[in-house]
């Protein structure tokens, strides 16, 4: 029989099948109801079941269902318009693809084309999409497997993951290595040959590591310093996941491109892009062909989502919602970690978070260790199903348990949240954090 293939799993007996979705729950066929704690992929930012999203994307395909992306529609129209509100200044240009993967994809190709140079400086924990150069891109270990035929020209750093400070640093020893760091690479690598560094606008799934207090603006400066572009990968940390439309003007910065996906279109219709500033395409492309393009680049219903989601957000002021709701998760958070010595660290920004999970809280002993499988994974395995069992739908990767819910939930449904890890809290801690420890 045929089966679809499930992306990043082990291939088994297909998972739970959902046939109905509203606000922040999820329904399964069998009626059991989920709460949808990580917006699915950290992508429905809207929550599910939107009407006004859906009746626009419905009226879009009644009226129009694809034109050629050399055309102009009114979907087109309207959401250069709606996104021209919300880019930083200057940041004006759009090519608009089908999904985060690709839009890197095409950032790192501009990066390139303008500059005239060849690498791109990443972290090794991040994360930029499945793609070619997007996944050579990515630090993170799922680019392990096609290690052996890595696009060429990506450079990374090391991270600056306070907790686990590469320097082995506290915050009261801290001088910022991390930054002196990434200025030896450029140098050791020739900065004449660096295109860009792209970096997460907030880091998600490689363990939301938040940025020190003024590390974008000192990577901002040095970029600038030697010629280099600045690119924001905010396909998971924009429209309002992190607090504001794009989590790096947060620390700021305005960079050169920004990518984006997933909140766009809150995963509705699929859609991803690039936004860039002006200055990059002209006036060399007034006269050269731009040598970039997707058969389904603007795609009208992703355009007709993406403007419904636009207006969603600012109707329902979920952008502020999002910051407000900080200091509700980390609250919560510090509730948990209170209980629970299996809580090293805890992290959000907005609606972007992380319990870190420890054997023991004195070493930081990873319970699950980085990159594990097989056995050595088994914590993080019982963690998930467990939780499952409890109905939330939980993203744990490793010793990291994501908070990411839609920018709508309420504060009694974080709480909800929170009481039903708790409960899942206090066997797992019981079975592994003591195991563990007496190793
Ligand atoms: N960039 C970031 C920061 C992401 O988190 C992701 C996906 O999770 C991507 C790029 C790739 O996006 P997509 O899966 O839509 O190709």
């Amino acid at each position: 029989m045929a089966q679809l293939l499930r992306p990043w799993s082990v291939q088994g007996p297909a998972g739970l099948r959902f046939v109905d979705g509203r606000g922040i729950w999820l329904t399964a066929a069998d009626g059991r109801r989920y709460i949808d704690m990580c917006s699915q992929l950290m992508a429905v930012n809207l929550g599910h079941g939107d009407r006004r999203v859906t009746d626009a994307v419905g009226r879009q395909m009644a009226q129009v269902s694809y034109v050629n992306p050399a055309y102009e529609t009114e979907s087109r129209a309207e959401v250069t318009e709606r996104l021209a509100e919300i880019l930083p200044p200057g940041i004006d240009r759009i090519l608009l693809t089908t999904g985060g993967a690709e839009a890197v994809e095409n950032a790192i190709k501009l990066a390139r084309i303008v500059t005239g140079r060849p690498k791109i400086i990443t972290r090794y924990r991040s994360y930029h999409g499945a793609t070619a150069a997007a996944i050579t891109a990515s630090g993170d270990p799922r680019r392990h497997p096609t290690a052996a035929f890595e696009t060429p020209g990506i450079v990374r750093i090391e991270d600056p993951y306070c907790y686990r400070c590469p320097w082995h640093h506290h915050p009261e020893t801290c001088e910022l290595e991390c930054l002196a760091h990434v200025e030896r690479i450029i140098t050791l690598e020739g900065p004449e040959t660096i295109a860009g560094i792209m970096l997460e606008g907030e880091s998600g799934t490689s363990g939301c590591i938040k940025y020190p207090l003024g590390y974008w603006k000192r990577i901002e400066s040095i970029a600038r310093k030697y010629g280099i572009l600045l690119i924001a990968d905010e396909v998971m940390s924009g429209f309002g996941r992190c607090g504001d439309w794009f989590a790096v003007t947060r620390h700021g910065v305005t960079p050169d491109i920004i990518v984006m996906a997933k909140g766009l279109t809150s995963g509705y219709v699929p859609m991803g892009g690039i936004a860039v500033r002006g200055s990059l395409i002209f006036p060399r492309f007034e006269q050269d062909v731009l040598p970039l393009g997707l058969t389904y680049a603007a795609h009208p219903l992703g355009c007709a989502a993406a403007t419904a989601c636009i207006t969603a957000y600012q109707a329902d002021g979920l952008i502020e919602r999002a910051a407000a709701l900080e200091a509700v998760v980390l609250a919560q958070m510090d509730s948990l970690k209170r209980k629970f010595d299996c809580i090293g660290d805890y992290r959000t920004t907005g609606l972007l978070g992380v319990l870190e999970l420890v054997s023991d809280p004195k070493t930081k002993n990873p319970i699950v260790p980085w990159n594990a499988y097989g056995s050595e994974a088994e914590p993080g395995i019982w963690l998930n199903r467990r939780l499952v069992e409890a109905g939330l739908l939980p993203i744990v990767r490793w010793n990291y348990l994501f908070i990411a819910p839609p920018l709508i939930i309420t504060e009694p449904e974080l709480a909800e949240i929170t009481g039903r890890i708790q409960t899942v809290f206090t066997e797992f801690q019981d079975r592994y954090l003591t195991r563990i420890s007496r190793i």
